[in-house]
């Protein structure tokens, strides 16, 4: 039946201070990682910071230079990737060319000497999990690249392995069967509660899939947090303007309550401002859906002109040029047919929601 997240045991799969240096290049800074059962937990970042390195660390690929890894208290660290019980799924069409999907997913079986009636038996359960009965006896150019990652998952979980790596696993899919596959894994994750951590640059599907995301930078953690979490309240400018689209502003800490933002006729109120010296170099960063317009000028908020508009389906998403800065304000159909381009609006901002962040180094 369906586990419940959150219900697992604590420090299931431990990354204990592990680093990897690759001669003067620290690709990973002593990373302490941890993840309960059944949690899903991504690793996000650009592209060389380190997340495939980690993953391959965990599963036995790679070794590293310092830490260890542990399940369920258990070291790791001296076991090869094969003694290590962990299914993994890797970017695209690593299934085995000269085999039927069925025989694909048997193979991992037959490697760890499980009976063929209890083969045949798991067989049945892992297609009709991943939806794919009907095609157990294509070979994989038979296959779509969604239906070979979804084999590839099935082979993955065939050994009904205590953790599950996920490497970019959607990354050569077109767009709607990405989508799709994204919610298969999860529901798939779910139903047999396997520990998964899954390695991504996608920001959006990070925070779709995941119990909590690990936001990377340079061989480090940048944040740590549940999507919700790194999306609302960013804890360094990379993370901020990593995650999501931000407008992020230079502003200016006044000592008080307010920030003041170059341009910007006036000093504006803001959640948190008070925590900063007067004089600070600090980033304003701004949700795109956290801004209102209203048409003309208004006394409250900030004077600007529509400069662009894209209609992206559910939102339509304005620019709008405020003194130096072009905001990013995503509006629902009918409100921005109010706001044709090159009109003049206010802006207001639901400083409630702005979030603030010292300017400069990402990790101070
Ligand atoms: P990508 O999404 O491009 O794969 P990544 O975040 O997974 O990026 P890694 O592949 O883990 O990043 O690489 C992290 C750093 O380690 C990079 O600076 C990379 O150049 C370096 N690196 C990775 N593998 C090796 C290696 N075998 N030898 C030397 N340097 C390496």
């Amino acid at each position: 039946g369906t586990r419940e997240q959150g219900s697992g045991e604590p420090n299931y799969l431990v990354t204990e201070h592990i680093s990897k240096s690759y001669g003067s290049n620290m690709a990973l800074t002593p990373i302490d990682l941890s993840l309960q059962k059944g949690e899903l937990v991504t690793l996000l970042g650009p592209s060389g910071c380190g997340k495939t390195t980690l993953l391959r660390i965990v599963a036995g690929f790679n070794a590293p230079t310092t830490g260890r890894v542990l399940l369920a208290g258990r070291d790791l660290t001296p076991l090869p990737a094969a003694k290590r019980q962990m299914g993994m799924v890797f970017q695209a069409y690593s299934l085995f060319p000269n085999l039927t999907a069925q025989d694909n997913v048997r193979f991992g079986l037959k490697v760890s000497g499980v009976s063929v009636a209890e083969s045949d038996k798991r067989l049945n359960t892992l297609f009709a999990l991943i939806g794919l009965e009907e095609a157990r006896t294509r070979y994989p150019h038979q296959l779509s690249g969604g239906q070979q990652q979804r084999v590839a998952l099935a082979r993955a979980l065939a050994i009904e392995p205590q953790v599950l790596l996920l490497d970019e696993p959607l990354s050569a899919l077109d767009a709607q069967v990405r989508l799709n596959l994204r919610d298969e894994i999860r529901r798939v994750q779910r139903e047999t509660g396997t520990t998964t951590l899954f390695v991504t640059h996608d920001q959006e599907e990070a925070l779709a899939i995941s119990d909590r995301v690990v936001v990377m930078d340079k061989g480090r953690i940048a944040q740590l947090g549940t999507p919700e979490d790194i999306y609302r309240r960013p804890a360094t400018p990379f993370v901020a303007e990593f995650v999501g689209t931000a407008n992020g502003l230079d502003a200016a800490a006044t000592g008080d309550d307010q920030i003041e933002v170059p341009g910007w006729s006036a000093p504006v109120r803001v959640e948190g401002a008070r925590r900063f010296a007067r004089g600070e170099r600090l980033r304003l960063y701004l949700r795109p859906e956290e801004l209102r317009l209203s048409a003309g000028t208004g006394a409250d908020g900030l004077s600007g002109r529509v400069t662009d508009k894209r209609f992206l389906g559910s939102i339509t998403r304005l620019s709008v040029r405020v003194g130096e800065h072009t905001l990013v304000a995503d509006l629902q159909g009918n409100e921005a047919a109010a706001h044709p381009v090159g009109e003049a609006v206010t802006v207001t901002l639901s400083l409630l929601a702005a979030h603030v962040l010292r300017a400069g180094p990402a990790h101070p």
